[in-house]
């Protein structure tokens, strides 16, 4: 919880949303704080990512409000939100293949706040991923998948994320990049962004998070601090669907 000194940077109050008029989600509450690192997990189908869509604006909410900073962001479009610092990671990278990874980097700072500080992000991005200025000019398509999940978060910080929505960035990766990319999780936290960490890997996520919410079948099942969650029954009887 929110310690003396911090406020919530992130207010999702009573959400109903869901596709084509049947909800997905049901009246899900979720708080994050500025410069938490917070893990919403839950097994396959659980809504997620449905979740995260609605935070970035993809998707509307059918009820509910989400506040950021104690601004309602509920009716912005996505690139309204992306001015204010709220960033996604899209599950399985979404970078463009036929771009370099220039231009891909590049695009990513292309909103009016990140603008003017392309270059001195650029070279923030390159220090965090040195990989990524050895193929600067190596078109996206051609990387690794843990080369594209780098240059994916890379594009988020490029667009000066200040609160950073990951969804299942261990998805597909190798373990030694898995260790790689939470490192890299753990350091930008350290630095003080704010992030919201969405993972089906429950272990992962319990280590490197403060604090986690379990969805299950779009609802929150259980919640607390990251000991809290790991210890209560009910987390495992949400991935194992009892
Ligand atoms: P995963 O880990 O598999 O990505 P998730 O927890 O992110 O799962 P969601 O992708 O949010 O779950 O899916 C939640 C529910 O919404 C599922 O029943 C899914 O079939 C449904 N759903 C997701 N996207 C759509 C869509 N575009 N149209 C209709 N139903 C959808």
């Amino acid at each position: 919880m929110l310690t003396s000194g911090m406020s919530w940077m992130l207010e999702i109050e009573h959400l109903v949303t869901g596709y084509g008029g049947v909800p997905v989600l049901h009246d899900v509450s979720l708080k994050l704080g500025a410069g938490e690192l917070v893990g919403l997990l839950g097994a396959n189908n659980a809504g997620k990512t449905t979740l995260i869509n609605n935070l970035s604006g993809i998707f509307t909410p059918m009820s509910g409000r989400i506040l950021f900073e104690g601004q309602d962001v509920t009716r912005l479009t996505a690139r309204q939100r992306v001015e204010l610092g709220i960033v996604q990671v899209p599950e399985g990278r979404m970078v463009f293949p036929e771009m370099s990874v220039r231009e891909n980097l590049l695009l990513g700072g292309i909103n009016q706040r990140a603008k003017p500080h392309r270059a001195q992000q650029m070279e923030h991005v390159l220090e965090l991923f040195p990989r990524l200025r050895e193929r600067l000019g190596q078109k996206a398509g051609t990387l690794s998948g843990g080369e594209q999940q780098m240059l994916a978060i890379g594009r988020a910080l490029m667009a000066e994320a200040r609160l950073l929505m990951l969804d299942e960035p261990s998805l597909g990766l190798s373990p030694l990049f898995v260790q790689y990319i939470f490192g890299i999780i753990d350091r930008l936290h350290k630095e003080g962004l704010t992030i919201l960490l969405v993972e089906q890997n429950l272990n992962l996520t319990l280590r490197h998070a403060q604090r986690c919410y379990v969805l299950e079948r779009g609802r929150i099942a259980v919640e607390g601090s990251s000991d809290v969650v790991k210890n209560d029954p009910r987390t495992r009887s949400a991935y194992l669907g009892l």
